[in-house]
């Protein structure tokens, strides 16, 4: 079994490893996630200063995989660790804000208005957060011009990187949560970032999208951003009872390695609930099993960064 990648992450065997022409269906009595988690998760130090921050991209081009969750949960796990967090919504739907309590189409400005608008500022956009320690760069659907208005500009894949730049001082994390495509907006996300995390849902559809993803996070790391890292690969939706979910898990991890997080996080109402309170699982339900997942991947995170 291969356990290591190069650093982009690229599947040993290329793309098609993932996919053997007759996969084997044995049924497997150990529950691979957790069989993974071994390892005892380091309890992250007290910070004395902040920042600068570690700046990483919530990325994967297919829609309703835990991206936006995993956004609002990993970022309120951070500061209960008492990181300084910074959540960008980089999505025109703006699940990121909502699922905050903050109506996106309220807002006069949003991050659309900091990418192209002259003279606006991170301070006119930026919005504290019911949880403490935890800002947000709100935006709605005027983000979906600024993918085409892009386009004609100089250095436009550089956009959110610019627009960053000034308060990377002040937080240790900031988390960018991507829209489901990879078009310009994910490009300067990817841009802006140091790491990139792929949440996965344990499905076999999922694998594919993947080798795409991680191509286009190579390109971006040889023409725009040489210290671009894939941070690690999060499954989501994961259930040990299906032998389904267990076979894609195994899968991942033969093809991915040490870039699989330990931490799994397994499919429960309790998310879709959040989303209607408007608050992340850590304080929704504080120790639910989604929470106490949450805690441990910011464990892994702080680990790694
Ligand atoms: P994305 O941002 O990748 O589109 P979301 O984070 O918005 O995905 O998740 C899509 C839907 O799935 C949301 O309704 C969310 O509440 C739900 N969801 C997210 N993670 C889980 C999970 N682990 N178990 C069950 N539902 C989940
Ligand atoms: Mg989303």
């Amino acid at each position: 079994m291969t356990t290591s990648t190069g650093s982009s992450g690229r599947p040993r065997g290329g793309p098609d490893a993932l996919f053997p022409a007759d996969p084997v269906q044995r049924p497997k009595s150990v529950d691979p996630a957790v069989a993974r988690r071994r390892r005892e998760l380091p309890e992250p130090k007290a910070l004395k200063r902040h920042g600068p921050a570690r700046v990483i991209a919530l990325c994967n081009q297919k829609g309703g995989v835990g991206k936006t969750t995993t956004a609002i949960n990993l970022g309120a796990a951070l500061a209960e660790f008492g990181r300084r967090v910074l959540l960008v919504d980089f999505d025109p739907q703006g699940a990121l804000s909502a699922g905050l309590g903050i109506q996106p189409h309220q807002l006069d400005r949003t991050t659309y208005n900091l990418l192209m608008e002259r003279g606006v500022t991170l301070d006119d956009v930026r919005l504290k957060t019911n949880v403490p320690g935890v800002d947000l760069l709100p935006s709605n659907i005027d983000l979906s011009a600024a993918e085409i208005q892009l386009v004609t500009e100089v250095a436009r894949e550089q956009a959110l990187a610019r627009a960053l730049a000034p308060v990377r001082a002040e937080y240790d994390f900031v988390l960018i949560d991507c829209q489901p495509s990879l078009g310009l907006l994910t490009v300067n996300a990817l841009t802006a970032a140091h790491g990139v995390i792929i949440p996965l849902e344990c499905e076999y559809f999922s694998l594919r999208g993947v080798a795409l993803l991680v191509d286009t996070i190579e390109k971006v790391q040889q023409r725009l951003n040489p210290d671009l890292v894939l941070e690690g690969i999060l499954a989501t939706m994961y259930d040990g009872r299906t032998l389904h979910s267990r076979e894609v898990f195994s899968r991942v991890v033969e093809a991915f390695g040490d870039k699989v997080f330990s931490t799994v996080i397994a499919r429960t109402v309790r998310f879709p609930e959040t989303t209607v309170a408007g608050e992340p699982i850590t304080s929704w339900a504080s120790s639910s099993t989604g929470a106490r997942a949450y805690r441990d991947l910011a464990r892994e995170v702080i680990a790694r960064a």
